[in-house]
């Protein structure tokens, strides 16, 4: 067996994806008599700043000769080398030997891909040390995706899968012609084997991108055969090749748990906390909060659901002080940008001015650790009142809509989660 590893071959004038590149080099491996027994689509960390969108680098599991399958695959990537588009940095790593047997360093290499930042040295050198063949082009930075696209088989424990479906070459950057009422029908009869193809409370087919590239639709799900069959039942333009890969998408993979004092720029976490202010809308349509740490209050992180996460953010809105939760998302200023979180408990009473039983207005205060007297009535209270909130959140689970899902995201749909779920369809 070989491995392929393929990264960062997205330009803007040629319109490719490193999906599509690794597509069609499998047909040329075919071509050349070899067989794919894999295709592997694995999102690194979504923190990357340099990549083009959803930061994706591929595998191809073949038993193509090693030699062979370098020189087929630089054939692929020679000509986007030419392309002075500055976002291009294609990278080659080929891997002699199954991809079960991937050295121990090269798994590791994989795991902190989808967590932390890496550089191309790092990758290069230990590709050197462990006998692989590579190749970079116009600096290379794809050699950290290939690197880790290689590792992913024995550093991934979920799998997921992904049709996709690619557009005739010449109607790159036209409109795409999808039967939305079909996306709809055939999204809802495999629902949630198959997830986040539509979002049905704003009426999006999610599944077809905007971005300009040979992506017509790309169908996800935790069956191969469920998100082929979808993708058999959209009626659209032309599909001129379509592929299945496995993915480590809606997994979380990217997610560490943390608390609140150390997280860091760059990473994304699961960390624990306790509501600190009451949520604010900013400009833009932000949706802030302060989360602090529970053991140590001074300890603080703001928290963001962004506008584009539109309904998310009326659960955010929902949230009282005192509320524990357990928080998801990238930390990038200093802030944690929300994907879910879960409420553990909620606060249920406030404490307020108590009114007079007479008159029913607010009684004022009576002097310093005096208490409260209503001024026209003569009643008094000793103490502040108790009240009891209306809340709007339960136990559980919430997260933003299939629109405004990173790649990497697990929906909560898929289960798996240690509190009752409220997923968003
Ligand atoms: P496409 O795959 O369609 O070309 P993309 O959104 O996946 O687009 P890329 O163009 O691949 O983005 O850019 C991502 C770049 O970041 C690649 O060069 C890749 O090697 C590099 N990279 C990936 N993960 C890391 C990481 N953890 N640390 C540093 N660099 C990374």
């Amino acid at each position: 067996m070989t491995v392929i590893g393929v990264d960062d071959t997205d330009s803007r004038t040629r319109g490719m994806c490193t999906t599509y590149l690794a597509t069609r080099l499998a047909a040329r491996l075919g071509a050349d008599g070899a067989s794919v027994r894999r295709k592997l689509l694995i999102r690194l960390n979504p923190a990357v700043e340099h990549k083009t969108r959803g930061n994706a680098a591929l595998a191809l599991h073949t038993d193509a000769d090693p030699d062979r399958a370098l020189s087929l695959a630089a054939a692929e990537l020679d000509p986007l080398a030419e392309t002075d588009d500055p976002r291009t940095s294609p990278g080659v790593v080929v891997a002699p030997g199954s991809p079960d047997e991937v050295p121990n360093a090269v798994r590791s290499f994989s795991r902190r891909a989808v967590r932390d930042i890496l550089d191309r040295e790092s990758a290069v050198d230990l590709a050197d040390r462990v006998g692989y063949r590579h190749r970079g082009w116009s600096g290379g930075r794809g050699q950290i995706g290939a690197l880790a696209a290689v590792g992913a088989w024995g550093a991934n424990g979920t799998w997921t899968h992904e049709r996709i479906a690619y557009r005739e070459f010449d109607r790159c950057g036209t409109p795409r012609e999808v039967d939305e009422a079909s996306v709809f029908d055939a999204a809802e009869a495999a629902y949630p084997t198959v997830w986040d193809t539509v979002d049905r409370t704003a009426g999006e087919a999610v599944c077809v991108p905007n971005a300009p590239g040979p992506i017509l639709y790309g169908i996800r799900g935790d069956d191969p055969d469920a998100v082929e069959a979808v993708a058999d039942r959209i009626r659209s333009e032309p599909v001129e090749r379509a592929a299945t890969f496995l993915t480590n998408q809606g997994t979380d993979a990217h997610l560490r748990d943390g608390t609140v004092g150390d997280l860091r720029d760059g990473g994304a976490y699961r960390v624990d906390g306790t509501v600190a202010s009451d949520p604010e809308t900013r400009q833009g349509g932000h949706v802030f909060f302060a989360l602090r740490d529970r053991s140590d209050p001074a300890s603080r992180v703001d928290c963001v659901a962004f506008e584009p996460t539109k309904r998310f953010r009326d659960r955010i809105r929902g949230l009282r002080p005192g509320d524990d939760l357990t928080v998801c998302g990238e930390v990038s200023g200093g802030t944690v940008k929300l994907e879910k979180f879960a409420v553990r408990s909620l606060r249920r009473t406030e404490s307020t001015t108590p009114t007079c039983s007479g008159c029913g207005r607010t009684m004022e205060s009576a002097g310093r650790d005096q208490g409260y007297r209503c001024r026209d009535c003569g009643t008094t209270a000793a103490e502040r009142a108790t009240v009891t909130l209306d809340r709007d959140l339960e136990v559980g689970w919430y997260e933003v809509p299939p629109r405004a899902r990173r790649h990497i995201a697990k929906p909560l749909v898929r289960g798996g989660f240690d509190a009752p779920a409220h997923p968003e369809r």
